[in-house]
């Protein structure tokens, strides 16, 4: 296994009880490695292509926007404007004479074909080389049409998916303070980080509602344009996952005021815990009440039914590596409720801090990496003989290829994972890939 590792990457590699921890991470992937990671653009396009009532139009080659078609299947209760992908199909003429304005006459026509709510375009590698001003197309068009037109700085070279999530937020933050908050209560919040893969941000929602508090805006999950200009008026903002959304929040901290949590809507006790902490937050005895009932209802049905997983799942082994590491947390306290051991964990973009708490919560003997690659990756699985492998659409062929079961927590999944309910699911789901009798035919097992 040793060939594996590249030497300059041994240092993002930690295993629990082996030395004191140490990590290193937050950095540039190194070359050849063939990170598991997206580029710039891809980050932005995950997080702004839920809202749902705008216009996303990928200015680049055909290619940029082919990668990210429907990326991630955001499901919405309205327009599915945001699941058609427009390019502006940039070809030689253009990357030598320039592509502004082709990208001037694709916005025009493609405004006044769907009237959209706003407009993002998205800068790519070829449009930070070539130099073409998207901000001034932006702002002619936006004042041509009547509606935002905004400019996602994503140009893919220029970082990592994290650097996407920043101009992302960056673009977000220009709707932000235009709508009107009159209407809103003071028991408000923003719900932002979810994407709404398979109507999560409806349930968790649901769970809001059910205690008393109103959700302005879905950030970005079922979003919509007006919302995000409102959002401003909401008493909290409660973020989920790492990074996605964070650089949002922190840019409405400064500039509103609006104080931020951070939970995770994933397994029973960070759930629970992401409840109670916005019911402290209004510091309401009533609302405090109705959440403690909430949780008690949705235990009483979900407990019995965790039983029978439990007991045939109990010593199997988990493998995790996802973008980032706050939902890794929770998918770590997910397993060991079934009664399972995570022998391996990482993630694409952790922090310092992050791995600190990694390293915290799991057992002697775990490998923790970041920004790990497939050869890595497979040497792990093997090594640890692991029984499933938890990721999203880059790991599902590394699990696959090893006679690995794999569960797929990211854009692909098309049932909820989050909540009570996707609790049950992850437990469903993860009982039948490992017990599934094919594993016994694959070479690995078959020895
Ligand atoms: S922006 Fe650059 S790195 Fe990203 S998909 Fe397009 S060409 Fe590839």
């Amino acid at each position: 296994m040793q060939t594996t590792i590249l030497e300059q990457r041994a240092e993002q590699i930690h295993r629990k009880g082996d030395a004191p921890f140490s990590i290193s991470c937050d950095k540039e992937s190194l070359a050849g490695a063939v990170s598991q990671r997206a580029c710039v653009f891809c980050g932005s396009r995950v997080v702004l292509y839920p809202i749902a009532d705008a216009l996303h139009l990928v200015h680049g080659p055909i290619g940029c926007a082919v990668y990210t078609w429907d990326i991630r299947g955001a499901l919405s209760s309205g327009p599915e404007l945001h699941r058609l992908s427009f390019s502006t199909d940039l070809q030689e003429k253009d990357v030598i004479f320039g592509g502004e304005e082709k990208l001037y006459k694709a916005l025009v026509e493609l405004i006044d074909r769907h009237q959209p709510k706003g407009a993002f375009v998205y800068s790519t590698c070829i449009v930070g080389l070539i130099g073409d001003d998207l901000e001034a197309v932006c702002r002619k068009v936006s004042k041509e049409k009547g509606i935002p037109v905004l400019p996602v700085q994503s140009e893919g070279f220029k970082g990592n998916k994290r650097a996407g999530y920043e101009a992302a937020c960056k673009a977000m933050f220009r709707l932000v303070g235009k709508g009107d908050t009159s209407s809103i209560s003071p028991h408000s919040i923003n719900i932002l980080g979810d994407f709404n893969l398979a109507g999560e941000t409806w349930l968790i929602r649901e769970y809001f509602e059910r205690m008393g508090v109103e959700v302005v805006a879905n950030i970005t999950g079922d979003g919509r344009v007006n919302d995000i200009k409102r959002c401003h008026g909401a008493a909290l903002n409660v973020v989920q996952c790492s990074g996605a959304t964070m650089d949002l929040a922190k840019m409405m901290k400064d500039k509103y005021g609006t104080p931020v949590i951070r939970v995770s809507y994933f397994g029973i006790e960070d759930m629970s815990e992401a409840l109670y902490e916005v019911a402290r937050f209004f510091n309401d005895p009533k609302m405090l009440e109705r959440t403690k009932n909430l949780i008690r209802e949705e235990l009483a049905v979900l407990t019995p039914r965790l039983e029978k997983y439990r007991g045939a799942l109990k010593g199997k082994r988990a493998a995790i590596y996802v973008g980032g590491a706050f939902k890794a947390f929770s998918l770590v306290k997910a397993f060991r409720l079934l009664g399972m051991k995570v022998v391996m964990v990482g993630s694409q973009t952790g922090t310092k801090e992050d791995y600190e708490e990694l390293e915290e919560i799991t057992d002697d003997g775990t490998i923790i990496v970041d920004d790990s690659n497939p050869l890595e990756l497979s040497a792990f699985l093997k090594e640890k003989d692991v029984d499933i492998f938890v990721g999203g659409v880059k790991e599902r062929p590394i699990a696959y290829k090893l006679g690995v079961a794999f569960c797929d927590h990211n854009h692909e999944r098309k049932e909820i994972l989050a909540g009570y309910r996707g609790m049950l699911n992850f437990a469903k789901e993860v009982h039948a890939s490992v017990t599934s009798p094919v594993w016994r035919f694959v070479p690995r097992r078959n020895k």
